[in-house]
């Protein structure tokens, strides 16, 4: 594995390797890595030759209030595992270098990005495409590799890229959970033991909205209600939103149908969980 720090060694290292006309694909991350990372990994080791995975706390992405200071990281931990899953490229860029003095330029997507997420994390998903686009750019990378644990951020993403001609097939890799369920996320190590008991109920609401939808309901309000009351039984749960939405769309289903997404936002504690399933 090689380690890059810097943007232009990164560009001459993706370009040589198209050069030899090998595939490269990309796994953009924040580090902290875990199962779902690593399934992301392994998943872009079997479609590509070269395997980039970047590494980039995104300032960007966080609001004024959010916990960007105290984002967990771990480099030595993340490039032990990131190799072990097939990674041969780990780019790690510096803040300043990604966003030296004057930089202006926002990427943004409307309309899909002020819903769900981006109605409760004003800007969020401005700082993820911009980043995105860049990482994109710096890498050139023939395909790249987005968990659906984080959906509506691979909708955006799949958007900007056929919107701005990019040129790159983006690729969904499944939601990878902890055995009682839990989808895997660097934020889950905030969680109290108590909160981290809690937190199962997410899933659990996903699997109560998908054996409703099962059993003959449609109506997205009754389902999505009855899900709610499940979350807010638990003493650590707050739901910021739950939502039954056309995937690509992201509109509101008001009738629940087969490939409908319910999705949600959910505080255990001061931790923001985000889970979904495609029924
Ligand atoms: P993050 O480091 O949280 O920005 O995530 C980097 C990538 O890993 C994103 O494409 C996420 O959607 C994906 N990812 C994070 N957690 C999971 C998970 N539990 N299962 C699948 N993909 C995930």
């Amino acid at each position: 594995l090689r380690t890059i720090t810097d943007i232009g060694e990164m560009r001459t290292s993706s370009a040589c390797l198209r050069a030899e006309g090998r595939v490269i694909g990309l796994v953009p991350t924040m580090g902290y890595l875990h199962d779902g990372h690593l399934r992301l990994i392994r998943m872009t080791a079997e479609l590509a030759d070269s395997v980039v995975v970047s590494l980039f706390v995104n300032p960007t992405q966080f609001g004024p209030s959010e916990d960007y200071g105290r984002y967990p990281r771990d480099l030595a931990r993340d490039t032990a595992l990131a190799e072990d899953a097939g990674c041969t490229v780990l780019f790690a860029p510096e803040t300043r270098a990604m966003y030296p003095e004057g930089h202006a330029t926002i990427v943004r997507v409307t309309g899909l990005a002020d819903r769900m997420c981006g109605a409760a994390r004003p800007g969020h998903f401005d700082g993820v495409a911009t980043v995105v686009a860049k990482l994109l750019n710096i890498v050139r990378p023939h395909l790249a590799v987005f968990g659906q644990k984080d959906a509506q951020q691979a909708t955006i993403i799949e958007r900007m890229v056929l919107d701005l001609d990019m040129g790159v097939e983006i690729i969904r890799g499944p939601i990878v959970r902890e055995p009682d369920g839990l989808a895997m996320s660097s934020r889950n190590s905030y969680l109290s033991g108590d909160e981290r008991a809690d937190a199962t109920v997410l899933f659990e609401a996903l699997g109560l909205g998908r054996s409703l939808f099962r059993s003959g309901a449609t109506g997205a309000a009754k389902v999505l209600e009855e899900m709610r009351r499940l979350i807010e039984s638990k003493a650590s749960a707050r739901v910021q939103y739950i939502v039954a939405v056309d995937p690509q769309t992201l509109e509101d289903l008001p009738e629940l149908r087969t490939g409908a997404m319910l999705a949600m936002a959910v505080f255990i504690g001061e931790t923001r969980l985000i889970d979904n399933l495609v029924l």
